[in-house]
């Protein structure tokens, strides 16, 4: 099997069975994000203990690029803390703009380095930057409720 087709099975799997998906019983910050070019929409649900996830999860209607997308995100998110999914934003960004990532960078991205392929469509990039965009609101308001 080609790497393709298993980067196209790992997305297929993400958006047909989204890891994550649902709501928290209790959550410490709700964060939206939507994306009108393409009318996705994703509300991203955050438990955390110091500047660390110990809980998400995300509801929403969007394409299959951005379900897998958010599903790939938070299933690596928990047990994060916030500079490490920063780094982990960062390093996507990369990844899409086709830049060369380290070993130690693919094993961070995790099943989202199989998003790969977006970076050559551009119409889609948002797709799959859309939670990433929405972690950075949501740390914002962490922060912000920190003091
Ligand atoms: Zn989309």
């Amino acid at each position: 099997m080609s790497l393709e087709t298993i980067y196209g099975e790992l997305i297929l799997d993400h958006s047909k069975h989204p890891r994550n998906f649902g709501k928290l019983d209790e959550s410490d910050e709700t964060v939206e994000g939507a994306n009108p070019l393409c009318g996705d929409e994703i509300e991203i649900q955050v438990k955390t203990e110091g500047d660390r996830i110990t809980g998400i999860a995300f509801t929403g209607h969007s394409c299959a690029i951005c379900l897998a997308s958010t599903s790939m995100f938070c299933e690596n998110a928990e047990g994060k803390s916030f500079a490490e999914l920063d780094e982990l934003r960062n390093i996507f960004h990369n990844l899409l703009r086709g830049n060369e990532l380290t070993d130690s960078e693919r094993t961070k991205l995790g099943d989202a380095f199989a998003l790969s392929g977006v970076g050559k469509l551009p119409a889609r990039v948002k797709c799959a930057t859309l939670v990433y965009e929405t972690w950075d609101v949501l740390r914002k308001k962490l922060e912000q409720d920190r003091g």
